[in-house]
């Protein structure tokens, strides 16, 4: 049965760049965006913009209401307990900077901060950079043979010492779901935070933050189908009063005179500036659209999807994927060809791959490799992206064979 994704229409720019011959194959650097999301952000732009949560004037007081109702909107698709645990930030990447230096103070000479050797730059330098601060230290949890975290090293390494542990939910190289099921009580069984970084894992399927009962959870808008520009950083009620302000500014701050400044709670608290008005309520547009979807159908379609592309990488010689890929993704190299010699054969051929130590430089490191050709799908992807993607690398293959 041809594999074909009934959403595929819903994104625009799929035609066009399926106009220009492009096929694109790299929604975990970042993905196409719906129609629902542009029309809510001509919407907004063509209705008349104004700030948030300031003016008291017409304008000022729908796009504030436009911008609260994302912040419900992105609270009740985490399933978390309230908006008020929803911070907007610019993207993950300053989400978790906002936690590495929020948390600062909590962290002292000697303590122990806990990463996983699979992660994104995004998710070890900020906690490199605390521990360099704070003279603690980092460790490192490391992978079994299969690219997931390793549950009995992890029970020997997250001890009396560990303040923090900070893990990715899904690896955007591995494409392997991480047990955090398992991890998170090991934190806080030693009464230490948790940050989990679900920047590729909140693309599939539905996470509930009550269940998952971490600290904190960060996610990426643009990897959701989203505007870019925008993240947003969940933190559990309590979890959020432990953190101390990092950027200071307007609308952050209750009273302030030219010595002293009170600060606003979370989220206020922590969104000091305009914020990125248009990409907020984008988001949450894009968060509609996402909600009306059959859940199971798109589930069962990203699998079939990512079976059918393990299936193929698998019936060509000499591919070896990096790890065991459970969805979304599959990073791979082939034997004695280099990774970017096939992926600029890839690339002149109109397949939007990605190649190179994505984000990830110290896992590439430990399996050995200088870098990988890393295949990535969206809900809109179809068996027609995979056969042009496999008659492409097929002929790259036999040109440098
Ligand atoms: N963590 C992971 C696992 C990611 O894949 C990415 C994006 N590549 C990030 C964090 C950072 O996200 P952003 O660049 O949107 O801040």
């Amino acid at each position: 049965m041809p594999l074909i994704s009934p959403w595929r229409a819903d994104f625009p720019a799929l035609a066009i760049l399926e106009a220009q011959g492009q096929t694109y194959l790299d929604s975990a650097a970042t993905s196409q965006k719906p129609q629902a999301l542009i029309d809510a952000l001509t919407g907004y732009y063509t209705c008349g913009t104004a700030n948030v949560h300031r003016a008291q004037h017409q304008p000022a007081e729908r796009a504030t209401r436009a911008f609260e109702d994302s912040r419900i909107k992105v609270a009740r698709w985490l399933n978390a307990a309230c908006p008020t645990e929803i911070v907007f930030t610019r993207g993950a990447t300053e989400a978790l900077n906002l936690l590495a230096y929020g948390l600062e103070h909590l962290i002292t000479a000697g303590d122990e901060i806990v990463v996983s050797a699979l992660e994104h730059h995004a998710n070890l330098l900020p906690w490199q950079q605390l521990a360099r601060r704070q003279n603690a230290k980092l460790v490192v949890l490391p992978l079994n043979e299969h690219g997931i975290i390793d549950i009995e090293a992890a029970t020997r390494l997250i001890g009396p010492r560990t303040r923090l542990l900070a893990i990715s939910q899904l690896s955007n190289v591995l494409g392997a779901w991480q047990p955090l099921a398992e991890l998170l009580p090991l934190a806080k069984a030693q009464g230490a935070l948790s940050v989990v970084d679900g920047s590729q894992g909140v693309v599939h399927g539905r996470h509930d933050m009550q269940a998952l009962d971490c600290d904190f959870y960060v996610l990426s808008s643009h990897k959701l189908y989203g505007p870019e520009g925008v993240g947003a950083l969940y933190g559990r009620g309590e979890s959020l009063l432990k953190l101390r302000h990092w950027q200071f500014g307007g609308e952050m701050v209750r009273v302030a005179d030219f010595q002293n400044a009170d600060f606003h709670a979370a989220p206020l608290g922590f969104e000091a500036g305009t914020p990125p008005i248009g990409g907020v309520i984008g988001l949450g547009a894009t968060l509609d659209y996402l909600s009306k979807l059959d859940a199971e159908a798109v589930d069962r379609h990203e699998l079939t999807l990512h079976n059918a592309l393990l299936t193929g990488l698998a019936q060509r010689p000499g591919v070896r994927l990096l790890g065991r890929p459970q969805l979304a993704l599959a990073s791979f190299t082939v034997d004695d060809i280099h990774h970017g010699d096939l992926a600029h054969l890839l690339t002149e051929q109109g397949i939007a791959i990605r190649s190179g130590t994505h984000c990830a430089q110290p896992l590439m490191k430990s399996l050995g490799v200088e870098g990988a050709i890393r295949v990535s799908l969206g809900l809109y992807n179809d068996g027609v992206d995979l056969q042009r993607f496999f008659d492409a690398l097929d002929q790259a293959l036999e040109m440098l064979r």
